[in-house]
């Protein structure tokens, strides 16, 4: 089966390790001359946009995308020629936080306090209502922690608008979320109706980019149920086919939802080798009408981003250590890979962690033994 992908980043690149071993073919849109998924397989240097496209995927036998800023139109002029998975109509209402609010509000989801803004006294009257602290959001293309400004005061508010005006698409005012700890749940659902969600996986970010994940936190178990509940109804009215991650807040009041990603997430990376069956396997079952895989945790999964840069390999000395390289040149704030320590529990986890000292620099390490302490 070939599988044409919009975008040939990192998670189309881990969709196609997962693919090849099931026979699957790669065919990757992207307009980066060096998109990290090229050397496996064959690479159309095309923007997402215009006839050519049809072209450039002619022969898939099914489309997807690995990049949430795709133009929604162009998946909804694909699946004219095309069996296109996830939906244009979930690209669609992901690519603008406004509407995603709607959708899980409309579901019963509690979601952060928040208000359309669109000119300086829509701020001021949103920050009113709202209070401090707040965040500054623009409504589309934001993603790691882009296009986000943070007000912890009225006197916030200038600056915020100052940076933040031009952004195409309007913007948003979100109550900051007093939460505990951060969270994600990751689904699939098959062609048929069939839905199966991994465990909660327990997220740490910095700067709005996802540091570490922690899959089968023992911890989270007792949101697993609630957590699913809220996110079961959204797949459904969605007709949702493939693989999701709804990021979420964990509260005193119980869970609060950011936001969905109607793709494979980096939150779930640890799945590759701490699950039965990866994110990214399931996905790829999941639009192609394959049984789907066993969602199970093997053990406690620890996923570690490598941003910027890679560190030195001497971590792959630690027992059970998975590395993953993206291909990527350095740069400040790209994420160029990620290691996965897959261990038997949490305790074995808490026992070994000063190992994992040479997996990245000092200042990372302690905020990762931090991040892991501070929930027991
Ligand atoms: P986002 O781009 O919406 O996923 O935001 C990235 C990160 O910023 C989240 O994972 C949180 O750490 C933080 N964040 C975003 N929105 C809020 C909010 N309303 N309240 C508190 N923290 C937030």
């Amino acid at each position: 089966m070939r599988i044409g992908v919009l975008g040939g980043g990192q998670l189309a690149r881990m969709l196609a390790l997962a693919g090849h071993p099931l026979g699957m073919s790669f065919v990757f849109v992207d307009p980066a001359a060096d998109a990290c998924a090229q050397s496996l397989g064959q690479h159309q240097i095309s923007d997402w946009s215009g006839e050519h496209l049809i072209e450039a995927l002619a022969g898939c036998d099914r489309v997807t995308f690995d990049f949430e800023n795709v133009p929604a139109h162009t998946l909804t002029q694909l699946t004219d020629h095309f069996n296109v998975a996830p939906s244009a109509k979930a690209l669609s209402i992901s690519q603008d936080r406004l509407d995603e609010k709607a959708l899980f509000h409309d579901h019963g989801m509690a979601v952060a306090p928040h208000a359309a803004v669109s000119d300086r006294p829509g701020l001021l009257a949103a920050l009113a209502d709202l209070g401090c602290p707040a965040i500054l959001k623009t409504r589309r293309m934001g993603y790691d922690g882009k296009g986000q400004y943070r007000l912890d005061t009225p006197e916030d508010c200038e600056p915020a608008w100052q940076t933040m005006a031009e952004a195409p698409g309007g913007l948003i005012l979100e109550q900051r979320v007093p939460f505990t700890a951060e969270c994600a749940l990751t689904a699939v659902r098959s062609q048929h109706g069939e839905v199966r969600f991994y465990p909660l996986t327990w997220t740490h970010h910095e700067a709005g980019i996802l540091r570490f994940a922690l899959g089968g936190a023992r911890w989270l178990e007792s949101f697993q149920h609630q957590a699913e509940a809220q996110v079961r109804p959204i797949l459904e009215a969605l007709g949702y086919v493939g693989a999701m991650t709804v990021e979420l807040f964990v509260t005193e009041t119980g869970l609060v939802v950011n936001e969905m990603a109607p793709r494979v997430h980096n939150s779930a990376h640890w799945t590759i080798d701490g699950a039965v069956c990866s994110q990214f396997e399931n996905h790829l079952r999941a639009i192609a009408d394959l049984p789907l895989g066993a969602t199970a945790a093997t053990g406690a999964a620890l996923m570690i981003n490598f941003i910027g840069q890679l560190p030195s390999t001497d971590a792959l000395a630690v027992p059970g250590l998975h590395w993953h390289a993206y291909g990527k040149a350095p740069r400040p704030g790209r994420k160029v890979g990620h290691a996965t320590w897959v261990v038997d529990d949490e305790s074995s986890l808490m026992a070994g962690l000063d190992g994992l000292g040479p997996a990245m620099d000092a200042n990372a390490f302690q905020a990762l033994t931090g991040w892991i302490k501070s929930v027991g």
